[in-house]
């Protein structure tokens, strides 16, 4: 028998990410995350430059831009929509992504230089700034993709050089005057960006490396506890089989059905009895939690009567309050009606965890009381005893997996200290909760909470 969790089954369908993808998404991320931002700095320089230089250039310039900005949107859509991007998907993207930047890039250059044009001789001050503000902005936000950053950071570049060398050329003026000054400044300038553009790539770069060790961390621990997993219920299993015979055996000769026991033999017969149905029970919670975690099992809603629920429960219980000579009773009022939705065998198995374990912690000659109440959209069923009480601050004990508040050897009472661990996860898949109130020396109520439904709804 296998042993599969169907979560990571699916999980393992889609292919981990690859590097190049991981790159071409987080591009398309930062595009998509600044478009607005974008929009308002092309913005912003159209409406500076229809006013200051010729208007219809300026307007002609933009909306060649604002072309290359709807082009990069339709490509991001295209990947957004991809659950994965194959190898030859992503160089296809990839040459795709190269394609637009230089339609922008030279887009940009285009309305910086014609600006350039339009002004004197030596006082370039505003295209070349726009241009260092957009070599600084694709620095920082456009550098997942080193090759598309140095397409785009070489025609920015160009363009630096030839609005500087422009007036040498025209002018061409001796080493000391103004003009060579301001070429040096944008090689400078220059400089400082292609710096600055390294410093961003190799942090964005540690933080990948960083990502795919984890990922990869992950994906072992994944391996390591679908291992455990069918470690445990193979073991399980292969345990419950010969137990379940042993079990069988022991009962029936405990029950006198193959003729009377010798004195002597039955206090140990029935130690060995009680013993076999603790293994069992343990058993038993370890495959239910392990099917649990693996998310294998099924559940079936159905329109569920919390007093039949109420009612089963405490009868499928009274053989074991009565063998403790603990009394149980229900207390509700049957015209009160109140429908919840749930799977009838899982609320079964979580109401016969909270009353058996109200019956074995109750003192001598007490009585554990099951019931429900209505609160608004709410419906709480109670489980209350008045045996020994639960410490505060116990409640991880309470909930944890093989936890107990009375962990000692000398506890009188047996236990795996799984039954509420496996009930909180039930009542949680539910949507419900599942808490208590205590008082030590008083007694423990535990009760489970959930939505309820109105009698419309559960026909
Ligand atoms: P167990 O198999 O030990 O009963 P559970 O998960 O059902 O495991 O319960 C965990 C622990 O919570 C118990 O061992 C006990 O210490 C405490 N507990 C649960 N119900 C009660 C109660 N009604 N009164 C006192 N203690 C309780």
């Amino acid at each position: 028998m296998t042993f599969i969790d169907q979560n990571t089954e699916v999980a393992d369908a889609v292919p981990a990410m690859s590097r190049e993808e991981r790159q071409i998404r987080d591009y398309f991320w930062a595009t998509m995350g600044l478009i607005w931002q974008r929009q308002a700095i092309f913005g912003a320089a159209a409406i500076l430059t229809m006013f200051y230089f010729d208007p219809l250039k300026s307007l002609a310039c933009y909306g060649a831009v604002l072309f290359t900005e709807l082009n990069d949107l339709i490509l991001c859509r295209r990947v957004t929509r991809e659950p994965w991007l194959s190898e030859r998907k992503c160089r296809m993207y990839k040459r795709w992504i190269i394609f637009n930047t230089i339609l922008s890039a030279v887009g940009i250059c285009i309305f910086i230089f014609i600006v350039a044009q339009q002004q004197s001789i030596g006082g370039h001050f505003t295209p070349l700034f726009f241009l260092f503000a957009a070599a600084l902005f694709a620095a920082m936000n456009n550098h997942q993709i080193f090759s598309v950053l140095a397409v785009r950071l070489s025609i920015y570049a160009a363009t630096f050089f030839a609005i500087a060398l422009m007036d040498i050329f025209v002018v061409r003026p001796p080493l000391s005057s103004e003009l060579w000054l301001h070429f040096f400044t944008v090689v400078f300038v220059l400089y400082f960006v292609i710096d600055c553009s390294f410093v961003f790539l190799k942090f964005y770069r540690k933080n990948m490396r960083q990502l795919e060790d984890l990922q990869a961390e992950h994906e072992r621990t994944k391996a390591a506890y679908r291992v455990k997993s069918q470690f445990v219920a193979v073991v399980s299993h292969e345990l419950r089989t010969p137990l379940t015979s042993i079990k069988g055996s022991l009962d029936l000769l405990n029950s006198g059905a193959l003729g009377p026991l010798p004195d002597k033999m039955k206090p140990i017969m029935n130690i060995a009895g009680k013993n076999s149905a603790r293994l069992a029970d343990l058993i038993n919670d370890i495959l239910d939690l392990q099917k649990i975690e693996a998310g294998e099992i099924r559940y079936s809603f159905t329109p569920l009567d919390v007093r039949e629920l109420v009612r089963d429960s405490v009868e499928m219980n009274r053989g074991y309050a009565d063998s403790l000579k603990i009394g149980l009773e229900y207390e509700m009022d049957e015209r009160d009606e109140a429908y919840i939705r749930g799977d009838a065998k899982r609320l079964a198995q979580v109401m016969s965890n909270m009353i058996s374990n109200a019956v074995k912690f109750s003192n001598k000659g007490g009585t554990v009381v099951v019931g429900f109440q209505r609160h608004d959209d709410l419906v709480r069923i109670t489980v209350t005893d008045t045996g020994r009480g639960i410490p505060e601050d116990s409640y991880e004990k309470v909930f944890g997996k093989f936890t107990q508040v009375d962990s000692t050897d000398q506890r009188e009472v047996g236990g795996t200290g799984l039954g509420l661990s496996i009930s909180k996860q039930i009542v949680e898949h539910h949507d419900g909760i599942i808490d208590y109130t205590s008082k030590m020396g008083s007694g423990t109520t535990f009760y489970i909470e959930f939505a309820s439904w109105s009698q419309a709804e559960a026909a």
